[in-house]
């Protein structure tokens, strides 16, 4: 009997794991169908000045929506394309149409684009990316990669070697979602990085609870230490931005700022800025 109820739940296991597999494979057709339909787009989520509210860049944010599936998120579908074998064609895709948009930016603003962890140890990546923006006429200056810490720990040797190619042809990196995953201090000795992103997750309890507060503290000290630039990430609320204004940040993105737009939307708010700052000196003009 409890052989046969064994049985039975196995039976019921694989056919859990079967619809699951059934569903992932549909996503991925799905997936596959808009990459060479041209349907996955690319919006961008304002980085800026704390002080002032000046937009120094923006972050590259992948978007889909499937006619039957709907809006589904970057943080399924990515690492769909990861696992399944085509994370390649789909950046080379949406890397492609963030230059196309970014290259029509003032030139003081910067691409930030997130890299997925298994192209890090890919050795042809720095050739790959500096191909696309030759191709789409994008300065590398002004491009930041986006990676995470997991990413580097599969093979750090690799991974160190493909940063430093990327930072010689003057492309900038930085390190996402820091205090997340497996964070290890000794990566930020290892590794040139140029910007530490604090992850959402220390942002959002920054002015309720003091441990978040003390490690923002810390980590802003540190990387004034190391001269690296901190981008604090998912502010929502001017309470938080008051905060990391007076612990000393000076960068970061979140709702409170705008969440991420269709490129006409992140050209209507960098117009909107330069018609505002041709105001205020035509004003400050007329005030001799
Ligand atoms: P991420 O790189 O850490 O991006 C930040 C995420 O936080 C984005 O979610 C953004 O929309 C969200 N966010 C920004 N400000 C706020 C805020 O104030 N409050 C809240 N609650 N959320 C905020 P999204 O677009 O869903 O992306 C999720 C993740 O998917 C990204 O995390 C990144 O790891 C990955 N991703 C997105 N686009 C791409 C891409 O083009 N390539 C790769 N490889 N990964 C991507
Ligand atoms: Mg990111
Ligand atoms: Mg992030
Ligand atoms: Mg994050």
């Amino acid at each position: 009997r409890s052989k046969r109820r064994g049985r039975g739940q196995i039976t019921v296991y694989s056919e859990e794991i079967a619809e699951e597999m059934r569903r992932g494979t549909e996503v991925e057709q799905a997936l596959r169908r808009a990459i060479i339909a041209d349907e996955v787009a690319v919006h961008f989520q304002p980085i800026v000045n704390l002080l002032d509210g000046s937009i120094q860049g923006f972050e590259a944010l992948a978007r889909w929506t499937d006619r039957e599936l709907g809006s589904v998120s970057p943080g399924l579908f990515i690492p769909l394309a990861e696992e399944r074998g085509f994370i390649d064609s789909l950046t080379e895709t949406l890397l492609k149409k963030a230059a196309e948009t970014a290259k029509h930016w003032p030139s003081h603003m910067f691409l930030s684009f997130n890299l997925s962890s298994a192209q890090l140890i890919d050795p042809a990546i720095a050739f790959n990316v500096i191909n696309i923006l030759n191709s789409v006429g994008f300065d590398p200056r002004r491009l930041e990669l986006e990676i995470t810490e997991t990413a580097m720990m599969t093979d750090p040797e690799t991974a160190q070697k493909v940063v430093e190619e990327l930072r010689s042809i003057g492309i900038g990196i930085s390190l996402d979602d820091f205090g997340t995953g497996q964070s290890s201090l000794g990566r930020l000795r290892d590794f040139a990085f140029d910007k530490v992103k604090i992850d959402r997750s220390f942002i959002s309890e920054i002015t309720r609870d003091k441990p978040s507060e003390h490690i923002v503290r810390a980590i802003l000290a540190m990387c004034e230490g190391l001269e690296l630039k901190v981008i604090a990430e998912g502010i929502e609320t001017p309470a938080q931005a008051a905060k990391l204004i007076e612990l000393g940040c000076r960068i970061g993105q979140g709702y409170l700022f705008g969440k991420a737009v269709d490129p006409e939307a992140a050209m209507a708010l960098i117009h909107a800025e330069e018609e505002s700052r041709i105001r205020n000196s035509t004003v400050y003009a007329l005030r001799g």
